[in-house]
């Protein structure tokens, strides 16, 4: 490591995803000149490959389709969906959520962000989830245009390594690029930690969940826990840190090349999104449909259900791997990064073909069915009359396939029925990532981090998954809601904190 530099800011923000974002976008705005590191070349983190749902109620687009909602009743579904972790939770943090993410929306919407929603989904007792337009890319593009706009400095390329301080006061970080220079920033304010979680850290992972889940394969490879381990080493301290998301198989999202490719790659901006969100609520459920299952949707996740019915998951080489649902995201998650097919039969093409029996959740058309995967997503499905011609079409020994379809034929249960008429279908390479852990810092209202003793570590604050706080951030949505609105909150707060050396001078 060669060369030790500092420079000076009155924030810095380590971490530059949604939370990190919105925490520089909060602290600029109130003139703090402000830099966020980032460990990665580009900005995106989980933030960029999320599906893009926000929860929140009480918002004009609620109000357009007449629901009655509130954030009091939204914290009561909160609390409810937070199951076994709700005795332990701190319910003030659980209201900063509910009672603060529709003005999250809002100040969203602000930067040029289109929704398409509300969207029900079941304990919510009312439709809440709000979904970005075009995708989760839309978030990034808009808070870096907005943070770049109010003079935030970016830094790519910039791990936070350590968090430096004096008389028990954070006053920055010294962080290395990727040649290995290292550099401190010094911060007159203070830091928000916005590194996200640590789904990516084996070590974490085998320490504070186990042996298993250390071998999942993570979603995000720069999520590796870095501002839960700089905070512990100040006497922070990590709470449900052995919660994690069981990992759920997902298809990969839909190829970056052709017309789909290139609708991807257009910029988020109104010209985009507008004729989408009028297309979604004008043109034919077919049109749309094509359009939003190839263009819209990220890593979808097929159900459980589809094996109670008969399906089959076999390996890459075409070996029977499960043929029920128990723990078949478990199994999936065992196959690493070659993953495997669902294979099913006409039968159970036609049982999931219209509702409610769908295949899987998917942004902009709700529920997604066989025939949208048929029609739109030839990327991940794949049909033919016989099973030996299936097995030509995916690459897998067809003997091998046949052999796993008379196995399962041999053992099914319940009302699973057998694989027996043509044509066959194979969805998939289906893989199963670990898409975060919830182990966050113990944090205040404010966002402070909070030490040993529960009281603030001067000049430190966190957000979003690093300052998760105990909170379980079950159900669709809540985790981005949490990521904006913790990173609002927690960039106002520091940059109207009074600097160290306006403190030193007071003494
Ligand atoms: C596939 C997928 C789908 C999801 N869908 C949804 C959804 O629809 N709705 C929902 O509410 N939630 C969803 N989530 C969860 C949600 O995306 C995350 O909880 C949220 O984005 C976390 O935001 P964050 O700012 O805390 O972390 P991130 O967005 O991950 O940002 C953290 C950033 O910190 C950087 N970093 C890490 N270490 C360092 C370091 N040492 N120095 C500098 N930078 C560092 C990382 O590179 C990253 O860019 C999904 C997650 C995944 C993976």
């Amino acid at each position: 490591m060669a060369s030790k530099s500092i420079r000076e800011f009155d924030v810095v923000v380590v971490g530059g995803g949604g939370s990190g974002l919105a925490a520089a976008i909060a602290a600029a705005s109130e003139g703090a000149r402000t830099v966020v590191l980032e460990k990665s070349t580009e900005l995106r983190g989980s933030t960029g490959r999320s599906v893009g749902s926000i929860a929140a109620s009480g918002t004009p687009d609620q109000k357009r389709l007449g629901i009655a909602d509130s954030a009091d009743r939204h914290l009561a579904d909160y609390r409810v969906i937070s199951g076994h972790l709700a005795a332990t939770e701190n319910v003030e943090l659980a209201m900063v959520l509910t009672h603060n993410v529709t003005e999250t929306v809002a100040w969203l919407r602000e930067m040029g962000m289109e929704f398409f929603g509300p969207v029900g989904e079941s304990p919510h007792s009312a439709p809440r989830l709000h979904n970005v337009l075009p995708g989760s890319r839309s978030y990034i593009y808009h808070l870096e245009r907005r943070a770049r706009r109010l003079g935030v400095v970016i830094e790519l390329g910039v791990a936070g390594d350590r968090l430096l301080h004096e008389d028990g006061r954070v006053t920055g970080v010294e962080a290395h690029d990727a040649v290995g220079h290292r550099q401190t920033y010094a911060a007159r304010r203070g830091v928000v930690l916005a590194a996200g979680d640590f789904s990516a850290s084996a070590t974490l992972k085998r320490e504070w969940i186990d042996d298993r889940v250390s071998r999942f394969v993570p979603v995000n490879p720069c999520a590796t826990g870095d501002a839960q381990r700089m905070a512990l080493e100040l006497g922070g301290q990590v709470l449900n840190a052995e919660v994690f998301d069981v990992p759920s198989m997902r298809l990969a999202p839909p190829p970056s090349e052709g017309l789909f490719g290139l609708l991807q790659k257009l910029p988020p901006r109104a010209a985009v999104t507008k004729p989408i969100r009028w297309g979604l609520a004008n043109l034919p459920n077919r049109l749309i449909r094509s359009l939003m299952m190839g263009f819209v949707t990220t890593y979808l996740s097929p159900r459980e259900a589809l094996f109670d019915s008969g399906a089959i998951l076999v390996d890459t080489h075409g070996r029977l791997r499960s043929n029920t649902s128990e723990n078949i995201n478990l199994v999936v998650a065992e196959l690493g990064e070659d993953g495997g097919y669902i294979v099913g039969d006409r039968t159970l093409y036609e049982k999931f073909s219209s509702d409610p029996h769908y295949v899987a959740t998917a942004p902009g058309v709700a529920f997604a069915y066989m025939p949208d995967f048929r029609r739109s997503r030839k990327d991940v499905y794949a049909e033919a009359p016989t099973t030996d011609e299936l097995a030509a079409e995916i690459g897998i020994s067809a003997a091998a396939l046949n052999k796993s379809i008379a196995d399962a034929a041999a053992s099914v249960t319940g009302g699973a029925a057998p694989l027996t008429e043509g044509p066959y279908f194979a969805l998939g390479p289906v893989r199963a990532y670990l898409l975060q852990t919830n182990g966050g810092l113990k944090v205040s209202t404010r966002l402070e981090v909070l030490g040993r003793d529960d009281r603030p570590i001067r000049g430190l604050y966190a957000a979003g998954n690093a300052g998760q706080g105990g909170l379980a951030l079950f159900g669709h949505g809540h985790h981005l809601g949490w990521a904006f609105t913790s990173g609002r909150i927690a960039g106002r707060n520091v940059a109207r904190a009074a600097s160290a050396q306006h403190l030193a001078a007071a003494e």
